[in-house]
């Protein structure tokens, strides 16, 4: 029987890089065989220290809930970061170290007739693996994200998200770059400063927001200080 302590070994099926600065790991389960969570939920990884106990952190899961034998995550770089150091060198065929799933920054049910997703960097993880794991069950939901990354270089995951546009009835996503090129044509700035654009005073709606702790701030007092919406309708997962 697997509990929180339960230590999983996870092999490393694959590696992506679709930024020089974004990685992605693809794990498949070695040990127990199968891994279960819901959509919303983070694992930690055990990075191998020289000396003692490994190094803890959290990550998001970026792949449904559905998949019961392994999970993807999406890890952005940070300079000198023990993690960070840890999963750039990885080749492939490794052997990682997991404990969860944690957290209960879940996907609420019945959904309301809006979703927003409001993410940054790696913070699209969180929302990915919503989508993923309740595209079937929720297709018609009118679902709006806007995705802040800082310029042209650190976009990644259209295809996939082009592949949900497809799948849903209703999805618009949107990049916002806080430090363009000049031929950048899409929206400059912060996310938060494009929150007013979405209806959610008329249409019944719930937040997701997820990755830097001064944007989910920012977003916060926009909508439950400015706005006056409850706050049961916003779930936020900060990263740092
Ligand atoms: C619930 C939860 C879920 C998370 N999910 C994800 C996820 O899906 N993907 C992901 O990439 N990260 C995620 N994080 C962040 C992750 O846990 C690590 O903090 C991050 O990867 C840095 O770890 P590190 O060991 O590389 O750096 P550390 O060795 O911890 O830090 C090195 C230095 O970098 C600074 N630093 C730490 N984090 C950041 C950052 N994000 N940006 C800039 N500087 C930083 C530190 O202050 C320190 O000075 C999540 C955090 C939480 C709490």
């Amino acid at each position: 029987m697997s509990s929180v302590r339960t230590i999983y070994q996870m092999k490393v099926l694959q590696i992506n890089d679709p930024t020089p600065k974004v990685r992605e790991l693809v794990v498949r389960c070695h040990e127990p065989e199968s891994f279960e969570f819901k959509a919303g939920q983070f694992v930690m990884l055990h990075v191998p220290q020289p000396e003692g106990k490994p190094a803890l952190r959290a990550y998001s899961i970026a792949s449904s809930e559905k998949q019961k034998d392994g999970f993807h995550l999406l890890f952005k770089y940070v300079e000198t970061g023990k993690a960070s150091e840890y999963v750039w060198a990885l080749k492939g065929g490794e052997t990682l170290q997991f404990t969860g799933p944690f957290g209960r920054v879940f996907f609420q049910e019945p959904p309301t007739e809006q979703i927003i997703f409001m993410n940054t960097g790696t913070g699209l993880s969180q929302h990915l693996c919503y989508l993923l794991s309740k595209k079937e069950q929720y297709p018609d939901l009118k679902y709006r994200m806007l995705f802040g990354v800082r310029n042209e270089t650190e976009i990644y995951a259209q295809d996939q998200l082009d592949e949900l546009k497809k799948e849903l009835k209703d999805f618009h996503y949107e990049y916002v770059l806080s430090r363009p090129s000049e031929s950048w044509e899409g929206k400059k700035g912060y996310i938060q400063n494009f929150l007013t654009e979405f209806e959610y005073k008329t249409t019944p709606t719930t937040f997701y927001l997820c990755g830097n702790g001064g944007m989910i701030k920012d977003v916060k007092h926009q909508l439950v200080d400015s706005d006056g919406i409850d706050k049961t309708r916003i779930w936020a997962e900060a990263f740092d």
